[in-house]
């Protein structure tokens, strides 16, 4: 029997999970955001996105398109528990169930049909039951691959179940427009136009050695994915991931530099707990820093080895800013890591003696099973309580094994 992917994707998810449990705001166009008033628009209600808002806008810039939007604070406890509890509705059909981010997860369903009846009858079960459960409506793909599954679900959003076979994928493809592969964005949409490329067919027909000269390693990928084959890379665009960051915009501009310092580190920890989590490490940082003007500046400097320790990133963070004459207060820093590669299996004996890493394990685990912030650095206690919506890419910990 053929690979059967199913892609599932809840829709407008963190606006959904509001709108289920607030009936008031059911059918209104709901947005949802962060507690600073400087944060963005990190999802929006299906009838505030047709009325113009878009993830990204300010919150004052959403009021201004939409006066009668309405803006509500996330609530990450309770978008990550909705999120396990789908992934544990997923699981009744298959155990090989990955979640790809938190509205978003891929079921191998090939070995579940001695026990099902269809992939569309396990699909519709699964829409009803977290229908009925949650009261959100999710989006299913279902294809030959995780690239097509994740296509066909996206062109069905919302509420929609799209299916293609093997034999299809060509035909399915052809029409649809570049920017439909995943990590195909904006820019490289507007490049590919540039020569004369704007659907799937014509990417597909276009001649590669064209597209590697023009885009390098990646130009060989989607060509791959035009024609619906899934390039190995990262798991979730194709592309490998070549650098891991986070940043924090201020309340109110900070210009004390032990302030400046202790959100250092502090973002500095963050970077090393999704190099940790995704199995890479770094030898290459980058300290950016915005000014209320919004000059943005960025410095970045390389050390000899590669490392995922919070505390070792900020030995280097934290240098660069101490070589910083900084010429006002700062709205925005960020914390970024390249030059990754995987990290090796350590041996348990070299683990042993490493009391850094250890204590990485135990707060890793911690901070696993009882969430973000649950434990972390004394140091950081220093940093103002600050309250922020994680992003939608953002993936729990509760993973499955999911075989490719
Ligand atoms: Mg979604």
């Amino acid at each position: 029997m053929d690979k059967t992917i199913m892609y599932i994707d809840a829709d407008a998810f963190f606006a959904s999970v509001e709108q289920a449990s607030r009936p008031n705001l059911l059918g209104k166009p709901v947005a949802v955001a962060g507690r600073n008033k400087r944060t963005v628009v990190v999802a929006s209600s299906y009838e505030a996105k047709r009325l113009g808002i878009k993830t990204g806008m300010t919150k004052g810039g959403a009021k201004r398109t939409l006066p009668s939007l309405i803006i509500v604070e996330g609530n990450n406890e309770k978008y990550v528990d909705t999120c396990v509890r789908i992934n544990e509705i997923l699981l009744k059909y298959t155990p090989e169930v990955e979640i790809y981010s938190i509205d978003e997860s891929f079921m191998d369903i090939t070995g579940s049909f001695p026990f099902f009846p269809s992939p569309a009858g396990i699909a519709h079960a699964i829409k009803k039951e977290i229908k009925d459960t949650f009261g959100i409506t999710c989006s299913i793909g279902i294809g030959p691959n995780r690239l097509i599954a994740k296509i066909a679900g996206e062109s069905g959003k919302p509420d929609g179940l799209v299916m293609v076979k093997k034999e299809e994928t060509r035909g399915f493809m052809k029409e649809l427009p570049v920017g439909a592969i995943p990590g195909i964005g904006k820019r490289m949409g507007v490049a590919l136009k540039d020569l004369g490329v704007i659907t799937c067919g014509e990417l597909l027909d276009f001649p590669v050695s064209v597209l590697r000269r023009r885009f390098g390693i990646w130009g060989d990928y989607v060509s791959l994915m035009a024609q619906g084959i899934e390039p190995l890379g990262d798991k979730r665009s194709g592309r490998p991931s070549t650098s891991i960051g986070h940043s924090m915009t201020f309340e109110e501009d900070i210009g004390d530099r032990a302030t400046i310092k202790s959100h250092i580190l502090e973002l500095s920890e963050m970077v090393g707990r999704r190099l940790r989590k995704e199995g890479m490490t770094a030898r290459g940082f980058s300290l950016t820093w915005r000014y209320p003007d919004f000059t943005t500046y960025t410095k970045r400097c390389s050390i000899p080895f590669h490392t995922q320790d919070g505390k070792m990133i900020y030995q280097v963070t934290g240098t660069l800013m101490d070589s910083i004459r900084l010429k006002d207060r700062i709205r925005l820093l960020g914390v970024t890591a390249f030059n990754l590669q995987k990290s090796m299996a350590i041996s348990p004996l070299i683990e042993k003696s490493d009391k850094g890493e250890r204590l990485y394990k135990v707060m890793d685990t911690i901070n696993d099973i009882f969430g973000e912030h649950s434990i972390h650095r004394a140091t950081l206690l220093l940093c103002r309580k600050h309250h922020w919506v994680i992003s939608p890419a953002y993936r729990p910990y509760k993973s499955y094994p999911f075989r490719r």
